[in-house]
């Protein structure tokens, strides 16, 4: 059988809900729900539904959780994809895979498409990327490019994709009618740290006069992706010491640990 490419979900249950904070971000992503949930609403006036838009912002801000409640807010199908695997895994085939994505795709509308790291298979063309798979790179680029003008605009397809390096981006993705909106996904202020803990401290058995702005206060410069993290090693933690309910304590052993983890993976990076 072949192998998979992009994964298809029907029937997600994430909603704007799950996504705390990123008021900005989700006001500007509702309107891509009332599309997908409504789309002759704004074509019977004439005018053209967007193809795609680009969510911008470093690492673990919630992008991908982002885009998957799009899908669940207007009830359509979710395909999704990395940049990175149709460079690495497959090399020789990456334009069909994208006809085949969209094609599936196409039959299901309304649905999203949602590329993961675009910048991987997006970087400006004619550049080398030190990888030696350019050509191929660029073939696949190009059948997206192809893709996302050949679909018309009452194909309800809407692609959503991500990425940390806007700047390295084919400046062809971001043209009329391709990429053309931008959503800023950006690191949580204090506040909405406090916000992104109460999602993930629910499900967790704590005690209960647990101060969250405190947690806030505690975490600058930490992702929603680095406050889950924190969440579950905290639940970790206390079950080793035998413990009923996670305490604050455990959470201030899991900053420290995420801390270590983070200044680990820094040193790698520079
Ligand atoms: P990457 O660029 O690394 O792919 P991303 O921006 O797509 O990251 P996600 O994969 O959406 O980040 O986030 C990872 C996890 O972190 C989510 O599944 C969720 O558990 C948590 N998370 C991140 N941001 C938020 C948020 N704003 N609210 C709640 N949870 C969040």
């Amino acid at each position: 059988s072949k192998a998979r490419l992009f994964d298809e979900k029907t029937d997600i249950k994430t909603t704007f809900k799950d996504v705390a904070g990123l008021e900005g971000a989700k006001e500007e992503i509702q309107e891509i729900v009332e599309f997908l949930k409504n789309p002759e609403k704004y074509t019977n006036l004439g005018g053209k539904i967007p193809k795609g838009a680009l969510l911008v912002g470093p690492p673990g801000t919630g992008k991908t959780l982002l885009a998957k409640a799009v899908a669940g807010e207007a009830k359509v199908p979710f395909f999704s994809l990395s940049g990175s695997d149709f460079v690495e895994m497959f090399v020789g085939v990456g334009a069909s895979r994208v006809r085949d994505l969209f094609k599936q795709a196409k039959e299901k509308a309304p649905a999203i498409i949602f590329i993961d790291e675009i910048d991987a298979v997006g970087r400006a063309r004619g550049k080398n990327n030190f990888s030696g798979s350019n050509d191929e790179r660029e073939n696949t680029l190009n059948q997206l490019l192809t893709e996302m003008d050949g679909f018309g605009t009452n194909s309800h397809v809407i692609v959503l994709a991500a990425t940390n390096r806007a700047d390295v981006l084919d400046k062809a993705l971001m043209r009329a009618g391709r990429f053309d909106r931008q959503i800023f996904v950006d690191l949580p202020d204090i506040r909405e740290r406090k916000e992104i803990f109460e999602v993930h401290l629910a499900p967790l058995k704590k005690v209960e006069n647990l101060d969250t702005d405190f947690l806030a206060k505690q975490t600058p410069g930490f992702s929603g992706a680095d406050i889950a993290n924190v969440c579950n090693e905290a639940a970790l933690i206390a079950a080793r010491k035998e413990k009923t309910a996670v305490d604050k304590q455990d959470f201030l052993d899991a900053v420290d640990r995420i801390v270590g983890g983070l200044e680990k993976k820094n040193k790698i990076v520079t």
